[in-house]
């Protein structure tokens, strides 16, 4: 079946699923557009605050009436109270903040997320060999894309096709040099552009994080979306995140950008583990020379400015880029080059900074 066609049965089919109040869930001005993938069927039911348990049982009854008409394809259907308080992150109480519902994915022992103020800047990039160079420091890792609006770990991880849906729903995801992968990617159609819908975003990323076998992980790495918004919110109030990494180049633009980035992270009560300046140098490919193309040291200025940990620089080299784009990251497939040895760099002092992780 196209998948038009699969999206339009499934809509017909959920007019038997009756809501409460009366009426259907077809009929329901609530329900989100349904994104089929070819490997899975997603959909968002929204409802007044304080609602979700009520429509509960709806939500089930919409997930097995989805899975009689599309099949193998993995269901996602959630729930969403609206949007979050514009000063989410902590509700109070006698004055003090409580975390709110925060809890442990599965697995899983620390969170360190890769963020950026804007796109283009090198977070994938440095998220994968980041944690590459954690596994190389010994630990056992895994990478999650929650980068959803343009996801490119399978690209920089050379990952091919879907991941195995266990048979009770739950991902198996995918393993590149020694790394637990998992990304919406995967599961698009290439070049598929996708439009989330914020609740069906921020339900993509709690489905990929907790309804995938990580095993047992000392470290998992998220890779954020650029900027601030749904996915960092939702991230941040449903797990503890043991820190924030920040990648910026060296133009004071990006470290403007950055800045926004940095100022949301205590709202959420979420460390700033600190500052990476990728591109921040050129090294010659024929002699090996060092160019600082931008003027050097502006994101450790920076760092110093904020006030946060400065965690390294990565050079401008055309091997970055040619790794990356053959999905043949640089830690993993030319570890002596010094690109390999700077990332690895910037994941020691990660680990210097987080004396948690190791012990
Ligand atoms: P972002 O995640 O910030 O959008 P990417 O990691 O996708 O950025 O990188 C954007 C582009 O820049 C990619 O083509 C990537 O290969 C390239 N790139 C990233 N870092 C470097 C670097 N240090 N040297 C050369 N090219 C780089």
């Amino acid at each position: 079946m196209a998948d038009v066609e699969l999206t339009a049965a499934i809509k017909s089919a959920l007019a038997e699923v009756d809501i409460p109040g009366g009426g259907d869930l077809a009929g329901y001005a609530g329900l989100s557009d349904i994104i089929v993938t070819p490997g899975a069927v997603a959909f968002a039911i929204a409802v007044a605050p304080g609602m979700e348990a009520a429509f509960g049982p709806a939500r089930e009854q919409a997930a097995a009436v989805a899975q009689r008409v599309a099949g193998t394809r993995k269901i996602m259907v959630s729930l969403t109270g609206g949007k979050p308080p514009a000063k989410a992150g902590a509700t109070f109480s006698h004055g003090k903040p409580v975390p709110p519902g925060k809890t442990p994915v599965p697995g899983i022992k620390h969170i360190i997320a890769v963020g950026s103020g804007k796109g283009g800047v090198g977070k994938s990039t440095t998220a994968v060999n980041i944690a590459l160079a954690l596994k190389a420091e010994g630990m056992r890792v895994g990478i999650l894309d929650a980068d959803l609006y343009g996801p490119s770990i399978p690209k920089l991880l050379g990952l091919e096709g879907q991941p195995a849906i266990r048979d009770d729903g739950i991902f198996s995801p995918h393993e590149a040099f020694g790394l637990k992968a998992m990304s919406i990617g995967s599961m698009l159609i290439k070049d598929q552009a996708v439009v989330w819908r914020g609740p069906m975003a921020t339900s993509a990323l709690r489905q990929l994080l907790r309804e995938t076998d990580w095993g047992e992980l000392d470290i998992l790495v998220i890779d954020l979306p650029p900027g601030t918004g749904d996915i960092h919110i939702s991230l941040f109030q449903q797990a503890e995140v043991d820190g924030v990494v920040i990648v910026s180049t060296p133009q004071d633009l990006a470290l403007i950008d950055a800045k926004k980035a940095i100022d949301m992270l205590p709202r959420f009560q979420v460390p700033i583990l600190g500052l990476v300046e990728n591109m921040s140098y050129f090294i010659a490919p024929d002699t090996g020379a060092r160019y600082d193309i931008f003027g050097s040291g502006g994101a450790e200025k920076a760092a110093a400015s904020l006030n946060i940990p400065f965690l390294g620089s990565i050079p401008l080299v055309m091997s970055i880029r040619e790794r990356s784009d053959a999905g043949v990251p640089p830690v993993a497939s030319a570890p002596k080059e010094p690109e390999a040895q700077a990332f690895r760099a910037v994941a020691r002092q990660i680990l210097r900074n987080t004396p948690q992780i190791r012990s």
